[in-house]
């Protein structure tokens, strides 16, 4: 669960960034519209908080950035009192909601809950690769029909692999999503704990699902 807010004024993003974080929403903030662009492109956010007025690209230009790009989080667009027709650009350009400035903190996080909600509930209930199958609701995971019990942590592995299948995903950012946690020196613990996952769901059975992408991280896909 990570947010990535763009938003050039010094005060309001530090105010802003701290209270997310204070809520439990881990924040990446950047200061201009080219890192913002950046930011979404190359990490991995749930959601967005862009402003409108930016230095280097506005608000707008990064918005289209991020969808052409095919990413499809939520973005939550913050505007002027006096932008009211921007509102219904940014709708129109493919933003989830709005809030307009000066606005109370506790209705930012309201606005949030929902866009994420509202974004959880389009995901399936049940990953498939190949065999393998995963219940996000039960919890359960099978392969061949065959029940496989996994601990917290593996399944939130496991989750994370298939819902990003065919994605190289990299140690460290294993690391951030299913320890919460920064292992930049170590990332040892995502090693062993994709080894005892793979224990499970691949040594039983064909074809290997887990793959080894060398200096790179680890993909989840049936390669034919
Ligand atoms: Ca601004």
């Amino acid at each position: 669960m990570k947010i990535l807010l763009v938003e050039d004024e010094p005060k309001t993003g530090d105010y802003l960034k701290q209270g997310l974080c204070e809520a439990g929403f881990p924040t990446d903030w950047v200061q201009d519209g080219i890192s913002g662009s950046h930011q979404a492109l190359h990490e991995t956010y749930d959601l967005i908080i862009l402003d409108v007025m930016l230095p280097g690209r506005s608000g707008w230009e990064v918005l289209q950035d991020i969808r052409s790009a095919g990413k499809d989080m939520p973005v939550l667009f913050l505007t002027a009192r006096d932008e009211v027709n921007d509102r219904v650009r940014g709708l129109e350009a493919g933003a989830d909601d709005y809030l307009v400035k000066p606005f109370a903190f506790a209705e930012l996080l309201a606005r949030i809950r929902t866009l994420l909600r509202r974004e959880r509930s389009r995901e399936p209930d049940v990953l498939n690769v190949a065999d393998l199958e995963l219940d996000l609701r039960t919890r359960r995971a099978t392969r061949s029909h065959q029940r496989i019990e996994l601990t917290a942590r593996e399944f939130a592995l496991l989750a994370l692999l298939m819902r990003r299948r065919g994605e190289i995903l990299p140690r460290a950012l294993i690391a951030s999503q299913v320890w919460d946690m920064n292992f930049e020196s170590d990332t040892n613990v995502v090693e062993v704990a994709v080894r005892r996952l793979r224990a499970k769901i691949d040594d039983p059975f064909e074809p290997r699902l887990i793959h080894t992408v060398r200096g790179m991280g680890y993909t989840l896909e049936e390669k034919r």
